[in-house]
């Protein structure tokens, strides 16, 4: 089998396309031949990136949207297909965590706002469900596409302090799940949607829980994590863009309702 990753011809919408790993699955997608669309709520930023994907001799848009709010994405979706014509593949990469869900040594479980734990229980989960809603409906409609979620390992066994972010994360495994057998019972066995689930690594969303801010070391938590990594160390973002690449090709056509773990063999190690 000769197996290759060509996405020419292909449309990739990316949510979040402006944060860290996004941005960086946006340019793979790109360099193998898909047109983008670099979706994020910081729209200045996503347009950053997608200029940067067409100097570099690619393919693609950047526009603001609010993951949360249908009637932005449906303006988005609608500039989509003005732009591009339709969608191939999805990726749900909006997410991440805030002080405001977390507990500390500063705020225990019993301070925690339930606004703030419902922002986060949102945006993971409710961001990755409704841009589903909106681009999948083109994909129920011409029957084919391929969506890839972003999970966690907290998904597995909750991380300590990360309430809500555990919380969403499995439930976006779970819909993971869901939305696989649904599309395939309901619309087409064409439809994938699978998702991956990154070990640690490091970005400005864990930055000021792994890296202690007065000395530049490890925090106990960072430490933590690095002695329950049997690979010892934290992924970098270029580490999850294979199995990226992967699932958005024929390679994986009977790869579906998958979690794939990518995570230095973080989720296989009970510490013992
Ligand atoms: P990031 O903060 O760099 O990127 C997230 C992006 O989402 C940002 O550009 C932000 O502007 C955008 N965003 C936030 N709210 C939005 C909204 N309402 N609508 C549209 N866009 C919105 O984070 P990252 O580390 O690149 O994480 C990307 C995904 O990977 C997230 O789902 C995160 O939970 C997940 N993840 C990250 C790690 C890690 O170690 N960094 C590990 C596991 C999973």
């Amino acid at each position: 089998m000769d197996i290759k990753v060509d996405l020419k011809g292909k449309v990739a919408v990316v949510t979040g396309g402006a944060g860290v790993l996004c941005a960086s699955m946006s340019k793979a997608l790109a360099a193998h031949g898909a047109k983008v669309a670099v979706l994020d709520l910081r729209g200045e930023d996503a347009r950053r990136v997608a200029g940067e994907i067409n100097a570099a001799g690619g393919t693609a848009i950047g526009v603001a949207v609010d993951v949360l709010n249908k009637e932005s994405l449906e303006n988005a979706k609608a500039e989509v297909l003005a732009s591009f014509g339709t969608v191939d593949i999805l990726i749900n990469g909006a997410g991440g965590n805030s002080p405001q869900a977390t507990t500390g040594p500063d705020k225990s479980f019993f301070d925690l706002t339930v606004q703030g734990m419902q922002n986060i229980l949102n945006l993971n989960f409710m961001g990755t469900v409704i841009p589903t809603q909106v681009f999948g409906q083109v994909m129920a409609e011409k029957k084919k596409g391929i969506i890839i979620n972003i999970s966690s390992m907290a998904a597995y066994t909750p991380l300590t302090r990360t309430i809500a972010y555990s919380a969403a994360k499995a439930a976006v495994s779970n819909f993971t799940q869901w939305m696989a057998v649904h599309f395939n019972q309901e619309y087409s066995k064409e439809i994938r949607v699978n998702a991956i689930a990154p070990g640690f690594l490091l970005t400005e969303q864990n930055r000021y829980l792994l890296i202690d801010e007065k000395t530049g070391g490890p925090t106990k938590r960072g430490q933590d994590i690095l002695n329950a990594t049997p690979m010892g160390k934290y992924g970098a973002q270029e580490d999850l863009l294979g199995a990226v690449l992967f699932l958005c090709s024929e390679a994986a056509s009977f790869v579906n309702g998958a979690i794939i773990p990518i995570d230095g063999a973080f989720s296989a190690y009970s510490g013992v």
